[in-house]
């Protein structure tokens, strides 16, 4: 026998029967140091949203001890935002941020992954996803796509909506061109709305110069930064369109398979922790940004009248059965979705629901 032969084979050995030893495998992958690139889909300093994401990628290597350091790129800055979905599925990067509703027109039932019309809040998805196979089914979805997906962020209930005239009945909304995207859209559509697809910084100046009647955006806290308020003075409530959008992460699934165990452990938890933080966030500033509306610029914070809220409701429902009788995945995740939902709303009818309405009981 050789040297080199009987090195190899009485380190094999060792290895094979030393428990407790470190195999060659983890030693070298606790030594190497990897370099990801993330694009988002948000613009460079968009609050909470891209601000999320870069604290995300700090705690990674943080919590690594610079084993896997994560450079951040804002859409644009890279690829242009809405590519990020074919960015990371080709694995041209290895991970990205954005909204799973974007990719409707690859994959129709990816918007159950960040929210339906008169869906589940945030709490509700947070429950599906995590506890409710939620989670299990958007991987199943995702795989074709070569893509792991997890969320990571959630705006909480947005708002309904500025208008530029008072909404007090459905008849009300007939005709005017309002900025609202996705299913949303098709369910208002349905109210005789025209619904128009604008990038945030088209928004405002389309709602002051008239070209459309309305839009939503987020909450009062990014609302109130776009300068909304100049524009429209009914601020209407609530986001019945978007209850609780659930943002999302995407990891090249080779990327995901080449990292180590303990890598795994750091992304999948820091992305948990980006989901509490950016909720956390959202709820925060938008209490301090509704009293700045209402305060200083006198917004008219108006809810929707019942009789609008039950028609869109109706709608609704219209909509995602038409949705479900074209495509066979939307079919699928949008009953699991149902049947997880009204449990939750038998639920939530004791619990939150209950106890929101104890707390206005005069004492
Ligand atoms: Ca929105």
């Amino acid at each position: 026998m050789k040297r080199r032969d009987f090195i190899t084979k009485i380190g094999m050995g060792t290895l094979a029967t030393g428990a407790g030893l470190a195999t060659t495998s983890t030693i070298q992958a606790a030594s190497q140091r990897l370099r990801w690139k993330m694009v988002t889909t948000w613009p460079p300093n968009f609050p909470i949203f891209q601000d999320g994401v870069k604290r995300f990628a700090k705690e990674v290597r943080r919590m690594s001890n610079g084993r896997l350091t994560i450079q951040v790129f804002a859409g644009g800055e890279l690829i242009p935002p809405l590519q990020s979905f074919d960015a990371v599925s080709q694995g041209t990067v290895e991970i990205g941020h954005g909204s799973a509703y974007y990719w409707a027109g690859k994959i129709p039932a990816a918007q159950f992954f960040t929210a339906v019309p008169f869906g589940m809040n945030a709490q509700g998805m947070n429950a599906w996803l995590y506890g409710g196979g939620g989670l299990e089914l958007w991987r199943e979805v995702y795989a074709p796509h070569k893509l792991v997906p997890f969320p990571m962020g959630n705006t909480g209930v947005q708002m309904g909506g500025w208008f530029r005239k008072k909404i007090n009945t459905v008849a009300d909304l007939k005709g005017i061109k309002m900025r609202i995207p996705g299913l949303g859209g098709k369910v208002i559509a349905k109210a005789g709305v025209n619904p128009v697809l604008l990038p945030a910084g088209e928004i405002y100046t389309a709602l002051e110069r008239g070209t459309i009647d309305a839009t939503e955006w987020v909450g009062p806290y990014h609302d109130l930064r776009l300068g909304l308020y100049r524009a429209a003075k009914y601020y209407y409530y609530p986001g019945w369109h978007e209850p609780g959008p659930t943002l999302e992460m995407i990891i090249n699934k080779t990327a995901w398979e080449s990292l180590p165990r303990d890598l795994q452990l750091i992304v999948e938890n820091a992305a948990m922790a980006g989901n509490l933080w950016m909720l956390s966030e959202f709820e925060a500033r938008n209490l301090e940004a509704l009293q700045i509306l209402k305060e200083k610029y006198k917004v008219q914070v108006i809810e929707f009248p019942d009789k609008v809220l039950g028609e869109l409701k109706k709608l609704t429902a219209l909509t995602l059965k038409e949705e479900a009788a074209k495509d066979a995945t939307f079919k699928r995740v949008y009953e699991k979705y149902q049947r997880f939902q009204l449990t939750h709303d038998a639920w939530n009818k004791i619990s939150e629901n209950a106890y929101a309405r104890a707390k206005q009981i005069e004492g």
